[in-house]
């Protein structure tokens, strides 16, 4: 075997035991390299966006020194640090998502997960900031179905999925979390009447720090982790994640997992609203 780059000492290491085990401790070696330059690339990633809100912040606190006799003026200052912290404090908590859901560390022994609870929570996560746009959130579909998994991270990823519709969307509309159960899988859809994904990014977005145009939306003070998030749930689950959308029409995102079934209870069909 004849290889290069990290395949060299290996070869030379292991030549006399076999071809075979050559190439496979040096697809190894290969693979080791590419997850290190993806974990060096992604801690990159994170202090660079760590250093927009941690700027902004110290660039406040001046201002609000500066501008001690105006109330009116630390008063605007001092919430433009609220939205920074808080925007600063999601990174750090998706990072610390995406990190345990990347690791190394076996996987949170699998428990039933009820998916009612889980939409519940889901939504009770954006109700305060769907309350402000005025927008509300709908459920529909079967009820009583589970999924098997952590619920933790199904409920992180349902949470990121409504987050977003609520995000993306215009004040005064609809945001629509629907579940269904077909051939042995349990699909969760949450649909919005935002302003969509324009078809060039569609494959994109679920790429780590991915946003649209930023500019287009600076005001949801997003990380571009959401739907990582989303994604790495769906692989460690045995599921997927799809999505539809048009420019100015809306979005749908659907999650899909394996049906769990328990004592054959059917779901019975529900709407609700919050
Ligand atoms: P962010 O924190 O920016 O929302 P995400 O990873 O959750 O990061 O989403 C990546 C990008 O995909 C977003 O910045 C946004 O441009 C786009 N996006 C996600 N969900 C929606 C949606 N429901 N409607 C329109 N655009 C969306």
């Amino acid at each position: 075997v004849r290889a290069v780059g990290p395949a060299r000492h290996v070869t030379a290491r292991v030549a006399p035991l076999g071809s075979r085990l050559v190439l496979a401790l040096v697809e190894d070696r290969t693979r080791e390299r590419r997850v290190e330059a993806v974990r060096r690339d992604f801690v990159a990633n994170v202090s660079h966006e760590l250093k927009t809100p941690v700027g902004a912040i110290r660039l406040l606190s001046e201002a609000v020194h500066e501008a001690a006799d105006d109330p009116e003026a630390v008063k605007r200052f001092a919430n433009r640090m609220l939205t920074e912290s808080d925007r600063l404090s999601r990174l750090v908590q998706q990072v610390i998502e995406l990190s345990r859901l990347q690791g190394d560390d076996p996987p949170d022994s699998p428990a039933p997960v009820p998916l009612d609870h889980v939409i519940e929570v889901a939504i009770d996560t954006s109700a305060i900031d769907a309350a402000s746009k005025r927008i509300s959130i709908v459920s529909s579909g079967t009820r009583g179905l589970q999924v098997l998994g952590s619920d933790e991270q199904i409920t992180a990823a349902v949470a990121n999925l409504v987050a977003n519709a609520v995000a993306y969307s215009e004040p005064d509309s609809t945001v629509l979390v629907a579940t269904k159960q077909t051939d042995g899988v349990v699909e969760i859809s949450v649909v919005d009447q935002g302003i969509g994904i324009p078809n060039r990014e569609i494959d994109r977005i679920f790429e780590r720090f991915y946003r649209v145009d930023p500019a287009r939306h600076r005001s949801t003070g997003g990380t571009g982790l959401g739907l990582s998030i989303v994604k790495h749930v769906a692989a460690t689950h045995g599921g997927d994640i799809r999505v539809w959308s048009a420019e100015g029409q809306g979005s749908t995102f659907t999650l899909t997992l394996p049906h769990h079934s328990f004592n054959g209870i059917a779901g019975r069909t529900y709407q609700e609203e919050s």
